[in-house]
């Protein structure tokens, strides 16, 4: 479902036609990759806060987690909550970074610069993730 993962942004900004916008919806429903997309998308609307401070708060987390504290805590809830501010940091540089003017452009391009985005931010968070985990 490549294709229907490319038209989140769209989406999200209101943009997609209501056909699509409902195909789009029914693709989120099986989608895990547009789900998280998109609970990050919201965050990032509902709390605008500036890049340096979720990279403030990783470090802090991940300090702790090489201290060695163990338990339920540092095991599960740190590193989602580290996971979720490195790539919630990375949407806020996508949307907040040099490429916001790339979406006052049109066409093949910007989609395939859109979905080449996504995927790295998504490559991203997979190796952050793992690097992450590998601290435990
Ligand atoms: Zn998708």
């Amino acid at each position: 479902m490549k294709n229907e993962c490319e038209n989140i942004l769209l989406y999200f900004y209101g943009e997609l036609e209501p056909q699509q916008a409902a195909a789009f919806q029914e693709h989120v429903a099986q989608c895990p990759h547009c789900r998280r997309e998109m609970a990050f998308l919201q965050q990032t609307q509902q709390a605008l806060v500036p890049p340096a401070a979720p990279q403030t708060l990783v470090e802090g987390v991940l300090a702790g987690a090489a201290a060695g504290k163990q338990g339920w805590w540092s095991r599960i809830v740190k590193p989602a909550l580290a996971a979720a501010l490195v790539l919630g940091a990375g949407v806020l540089f996508f949307f907040t970074g040099p490429y916001r003017s790339r979406y006052q452009d049109d066409g093949a391009e910007l989609m395939a610069y859109i979905s080449a985005e996504a995927d790295e931010e998504y490559n991203n968070f997979v190796a952050d993730f793992e690097a992450f985990e590998e601290k435990f």
